[in-house]
């Protein structure tokens, strides 16, 4: 049986060529909690999980990714933010009416793909993409391919494993710096893509790499567990409260008597009352504990 939520890697040892292979499920189910998506939403979700914890294991230093759809459909905004350590958030943000057959084009409508690397010391990092490729997986080679960096496969599939939502993908990479013959890398693209989301989302990792590439000799790298986490926190509420207009927020205070502050990624509320903006004003660490 398949253990989800956890990012494997491998190597082929007679290619220049590594692989990741990643299948989520608790993780998926905690970024679509708190919000009521349509199903294609939720799927498209799925994929951008799927793809941000492949592309943050490429990272070479601590850092994250973020991986942005944006445009004028009724999903004008989904995106997925995940980091080195696998711990994942992500939401949406759908106006209108989504049909329950959208497929990615519809609900993204005219728009791009935006990924963002943050590492923890040093550049940021953004490359933009349209939406050229029918499915996110082509989109994103795309952006490999725009931005010059390695050849680059990904495949990502989205089902069910024992009765509960789960989502996987899989990546193949040129290693930097070694001569990999584009046969062979077209020979493993070739081989991988045969993965059905079945054998993906129910067999161990092992069984999965044994069913696609039993001729090659290939390498499995213990496992990195992927999670859900959120990074909100009161301090930085209380961060972005001062950047506000102080009459703006006099005026909510006047009104509500405190300033509910919430996240879009976990559902969490962070209150602040008058004596707590007194406190960031003063730049005081504000006394009381989160309120969920
Ligand atoms: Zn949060």
């Amino acid at each position: 049986m398949a253990q989800h939520d956890q990012l494997h890697r491998y190597l082929f040892e007679n290619y220049a060529v590594r692989g990741e292979l990643v299948t989520v499920s608790d993780t998926w189910k905690r970024i679509l909690e708190n919000h009521d998506y349509p199903q294609p939403v939720k799927n498209v979700l799925g994929e951008l999980l799927v793809a941000t914890s492949l592309l943050t294991a490429t990272l070479k230093f601590s850092g994250d990714i973020t991986v942005q759809l944006q445009g004028d459909g009724p999903m004008s905004l989904a995106v997925i933010n995940g980091d080195n350590n696998q711990q994942m958030r992500g939401v949406a943000r759908v106006q209108g009416d989504v049909p329950a057959d959208a497929d990615l084009k519809t609900l993204v409508g005219n728009g791009y793909l935006v990924i963002t690397i943050t590492p923890s010391e040093g550049e940021r990092y953004q490359g933009v993409v349209g939406l050229e490729g029918d499915t996110l997986a082509e989109c994103l080679e795309d952006y490999f391919l725009r931005s010059e960096q390695l050849p680059t496969r990904l495949f990502i599939r989205t089902g069910e494993a024992q009765g509960r939502p789960a989502a996987g993908g899989m990546l193949l990479q040129v290693l930097p710096a070694q001569n990999a013959q584009a046969d062979d890398f077209a020979h493993l693209a070739t081989l991988t893509e045969t993965i059905t989301a079945e054998e993906l989302l129910t067999l161990p990792a092992n069984d999965v790499l044994w069913r696609l590439y039993h001729e090659e000799e290939v390498t499995l790298y213990d496992p990195q567990e992927v999670e859900f986490k959120c990074t909100c926190s009161r301090e930085r509420c209380a961060e972005a409260l001062k950047t506000l207009p102080a009459e703006e927020v006099d005026t909510i205070i006047a009104e509500d008597g405190e300033v509910d502050m919430h996240c879009d990624y976990c559902g969490n509320h962070y209150v602040f009352d008058a004596m707590d903006i007194v406190a960031i004003r003063n730049n005081a660490s504000p006394a009381d504990p989160q309120v969920h």
